[in-house]
């Protein structure tokens, strides 16, 4: 991790030496179902019956969710013992 990479804890807004030398980096993903592409999975294994797992090899094989924010925090390791994280606030910042 290079130095442009840091960020102050998620939590307590310190750097993330003051807890110690360790402390966590989160990667959290928001995706969308992408139904359009579900729709197209669910017919073709409808298609194929009892060779449903085929469809996988056969078809697409085109992402059934799309990635639309990717969001990283730190937590430095008081925080991370002491705190808890609401998944949904992070990413509506
Ligand atoms: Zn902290």
């Amino acid at each position: 991790m290079k130095l442009s990479e840091f960020t102050n804890c998620y939590f307590c807004d310190k750097g993330m030496a003051h807890a110690g030398i360790a402390f966590y980096k989160l990667t959290l993903d928001y995706l969308i179902l992408d139904l359009n592409a579900i729709r197209r999975a669910q017919g073709l294994e409808l298609q194929l019956g009892k060779a449903a797992p085929l469809a996988s090899v056969l078809g697409p094989n085109e992402d059934l969710a799309k990635s639309v924010q990717l969001k990283e925090i730190c937590v430095c390791l008081d925080c991370a013992l002491t705190k808890s994280l609401v998944i949904g606030e992070v990413g509506n910042e």
